[in-house]
């Protein structure tokens, strides 16, 4: 378990604490480079290594393959990239129709968009907040090439139930699991429950190389396509000879190493998650209308961000209390917007209705969470959040 001592590590980011007298900064979400990242980002630089060729992008692969439990890890430039080409090699093209839940990031339906085919949404489950497997299942037609589950802010999905709808179907299953490293589904981790999962390591996901993701599966030959349309499509038994049209989506050495680094300490940047959102759930029970994403029984969750929801009778709305605690230097985020209320998907969804969705996007808000946070800073966040709702008359 980690110490005081160790969040105090000078690879934290520079801010002031709560008690200092000055105005706190708390970010959202931050990195912490406390392990071996420089060292291995000194090597890459010494050995001239710092594109695609090097050792770390094999050694990263390696590990994260093992960290998932999987046969397979193909590093990409971004998590975008990497669910794009997992699309393509699953063999999404135009005309298909794609089942993704209208709560997640965009790049999930963009990802969709970029293969020519049609990201068809589906509302939330009120408990998990992720896809809801019966709707899921009422949306399938004719053209439905497969379902992409989100495991949204790190709770997995209900991956039995749908991959019980996909095979019925005879569905691909894609797990979006860009905000779940280290989330276990019935004991399984993210990255080994559908037929592929794609990672992001954007600056503030849980393991962050700055940009990257990665594509996980046990499928052999899923995973040769993947590398082949990842690498502009080149075979791999002749040099400059391109079977297919690809894509330049391979992963620097440069963020490699980054990633191998905070991978060898994925236990500690997990565990803190974990410590950070229970000190949350202590401190804020009992704040009347204020819930949370509860952890299934299920379910081990990761914790990306530990995301409040106000209820709808809060007489502070969700922006007015994000601007009071941002006045008290606590950065927060709102929930995404349901992908079917932004404009390029806006007119295909017409008409539908998402309840669940639109409600926890419009009462939603996400706490600083992220590995380094202090039990200080999260004090005064628990504090202020407290302060900014009895403004208000909420007691
Ligand atoms: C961050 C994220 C992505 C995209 O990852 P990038 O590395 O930023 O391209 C995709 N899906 C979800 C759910 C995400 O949170």
């Amino acid at each position: 378990m980690a110490t005081e001592l160790e969040l105090d590590h000078d690879a934290a980011p520079a801010r002031v604490a709560p008690d200092a007298g000055v105005r706190p900064h708390i970010p959202v979400a931050a990195p912490v480079f406390a392990g071996r990242e420089k060292e291995y980002v000194a090597d890459c630089m010494e050995s001239g290594w710092v594109s695609s060729g090097g050792k770390y992008v094999e050694l990263f692969e390696a590990a994260f393959a093992e960290f998932c439990g999987v046969r397979h890890a193909i590093a990409c430039c971004n998590g975008t990239a990497a669910l794009h080409v997992a699309l393509a090699a699953l063999g999404v093209g135009p005309g298909d129709e794609v089942i993704v839940p209208t709560l997640t990031f965009v790049a999930t339906a963009n990802a969709v968009t970029y293969c020519g085919a049609r990201p068809i949404f589906v509302d939330s489950e009120p408990a998990t907040w992720n896809l809801d497997p019966e709707q899921v299942e009422a949306k399938i037609t004719p053209r439905t090439k497969g379902v992409v589950a989100v495991h949204l802010y790190g709770h997995p999905a209900e991956m039995d139930e749908l991959r019980g709808v996909a095979r019925r179907h005879g569905l691909f299953l894609l797990e979006d699991a860009a905000e779940a490293h280290g989330a276990l589904y019935k004991g399984r981790p993210a990255g080994s429950l559908g037929d592929a999962a794609a990672f992001s390591f954007y600056g503030n996901k849980i393991i962050a190389t700055g940009e990257g993701g990665m594509v996980t599966t046990d499928d052999d030959s899923l995973a040769a396509r993947v590398r082949l349309l990842r690498g502009q499509g080149m075979d791999p038994e002749r040099r400059y000879w391109f079977p297919v049209v690809g894509y330049n989506y391979r992963m620097m050495n440069l963020p490699a190493a980054i990633g191998l680094a905070q991978l060898e300490r994925a236990d500690w940047h997990t565990g803190r998650r974990r410590e950070v959102a229970a000190g949350y759930m202590r401190l804020l029970r009992g704040i009347p209308r204020l819930r949370w994403q509860d952890e299934s029984e299920w379910a081990r969750h990761a914790y990306w961000m530990f995301t409040v929801i106000l209820g709808c009778e809060s007489p502070v709305g969700r922006d007015a209390l994000m601007a009071r605690l941002a006045e008290r230097g606590v950065e927060t985020r709102p929930v995404f917007y349901p992908v079917h209320l932004l404009p390029p998907y806006r007119e295909a969804a017409r008409g539908e209705e998402f309840p669940v969705a639109e409600s926890l996007a419009r009462h939603g808000l996400s706490l600083p969470t992220w590995a380094g946070l202090s039990h200080a800073e999260l004090n005064y966040v628990c504090e202020s959040l407290r302060e900014s709702l009895s403004e208000a008359g909420e007691k």
